[in-house]
């Protein structure tokens, strides 16, 4: 039996955490299971390293950012080893490029591509813990990557995938997947079981608790994941192809404060202006959601979309270069906003659920900006200033 066990920040953030970690790995390897671990970096450490590198240069380049996050989950790897060492139980830390786990050249936000298991599979059988960085790959050049921030979950999952483990364990700060991030909504209700596309719509529309890419292979690998308590025993919530939902309507509200609005005004209303400017913006890797197109005077229109905040500057650049080509006159940014979804399979079948939300944000005095929706979600686009009190209206108008 194989298992991959993976600890988020929380759970290894000081020594004594780590001796528990040591423990809950050496109860597995003591069973005779062929334990997999993959750690994040300690505590708050990759926000500390972010916030150095802005200390010597206001623009680092992605390449050295890479370098110098990849350092954290090294740490902490070492350190496990270590710990497990001290309790009699053999153990070896690798980084990416020792594995190696092979990554696309972006950096920052690179996929995995291939990973090498034959070093792992070696260094298990000759019984050790094996324990791995998660969050950084190699690139072709043989530089480090990084995965995008949570990137750790991914690491963890593709490894799952890779070595056929037959669970793989993600623990961390909460005790499972809950209806709503239990820091905002208090009354929100953990789930038993959800399924793949109701945690990927989850994932990508904010709810941090899993990297949505690890939802993403997840599913094309139909890998089962465990999302679990990194400190206490108790149950976690189990993600797989077809979720026992109990029939609920509604799996989840999730709230995403990175969330920017950019409105291009004076677009040429002629067939294939908006095919220019999303082409753009797919060509340069760019996410776009809730579109919104509204006429304007005198033949223009105006389109307004969501983009993560974090590619603000680099939208607004772009458009700024094209603005000849995309026949377009203006185009500017808002980062006061943030974006609120309710995701549940049963959307698609019950078609009051898009005015009960409405209705409870109105009966809250909270203003709808933008709007998009899909078979299984809703979203809203609002005031950031708004957003804790969304959240909670919207989940007590829908999910309790
Ligand atoms: P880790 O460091 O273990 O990877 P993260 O901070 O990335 O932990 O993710 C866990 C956090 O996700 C929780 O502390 C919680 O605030 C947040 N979260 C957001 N939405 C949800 C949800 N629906 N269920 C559980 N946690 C959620
Ligand atoms: N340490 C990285 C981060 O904080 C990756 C992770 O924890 O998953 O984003
Ligand atoms: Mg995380």
């Amino acid at each position: 039996m194989l298992v991959v066990k993976k600890f988020g920040g929380t759970s290894v953030g000081n020594p004594d955490r780590i001796q528990s970690v040591a423990l809950r790995c050496a109860q597995d390897y003591k069973a005779g299971k062929e334990v997999v671990v993959v750690l994040s970096a300690m505590g708050k450490v990759t926000d500390e390293l972010i916030a150095l590198a802005g200390k010597v240069n206001e623009n680092p380049s992605k390449r050295e950012m890479d370098m110098l996050l990849s350092t954290g989950e090294q740490t902490s790897v070492a350190l496990l080893a270590m710990a497990l060492d001290a309790i009699g139980i053999p153990a070896i830390s690798l980084n990416a490029y020792q594995v190696p786990m092979l990554t696309t050249s972006d950096y920052g936000n690179a996929k995995l591509r291939r990973i090498d298991t034959g070093r792992i599979r070696r260094e298990l059988e000759s019984r050790k813990v094996v324990i791995i960085t998660g969050f950084q790959g190699l690139n072709k050049l043989d530089d480090i990557t990084t995965l995008g921030r949570g990137g750790s979950d991914t690491t963890a999952v593709a490894l799952a995938a890779s070595l056929h483990a037959d669970v793989c364990e993600i623990f961390t700060d909460v005790d499972g997947v809950y209806t709503a991030d239990p820091r905002l909504v208090p009354n929100a209700k953990k789930l038993l079981e959800i399924s793949y596309d109701e945690m990927l719509e989850l994932a990508s529309l904010g709810a941090q608790v899993l990297h949505n890419r690890s939802v993403e292979l997840a599913k094309k690998y139909g890998v089962e994941v465990i999302v679990r308590s990194g400190i206490l025993n108790t149950e976690g919530t189990l993600v797989k192809e077809e979720a026992n939902v109990e029939n609920m309507m509604v799996s989840g509200v999730a709230a995403d404060l990175n969330t920017a609005k950019i409105t291009v005004t004076g677009l040429k209303d002629e067939p294939g202006s908006a095919f220019r400017l999303f082409d753009l913006l797919a060509n340069n890797s760019i996410n776009v959601d809730a579109i919104l197109q509204t006429g304007g005077q005198h033949g223009k229109h105006e389109i307004a979309f969501i983009v993560a905040r974090n590619f603000t500057k680099k939208v607004i650049a772009l458009i700024e270069e094209n603005k000849t080509k995309l026949k377009i006159e203006s185009v500017e940014s808002d980062e006061t906003v943030a974006k609120i979804s309710v995701v549940g399979a049963g959307i698609q079948s019950n078609p009051g659920m898009a005015a009960r939300m409405f209705e409870a944000l109105y009966n809250a005095g909270i203003n709808i900006l933008m709007i998009a929706t899909s078979e299984i979600r809703i979203t809203v686009i609002i005031k950031e200033v708004d957003m804790e009190k969304a959240v909670r209206t919207v989940h007590d108008a829908l999910v309790d």
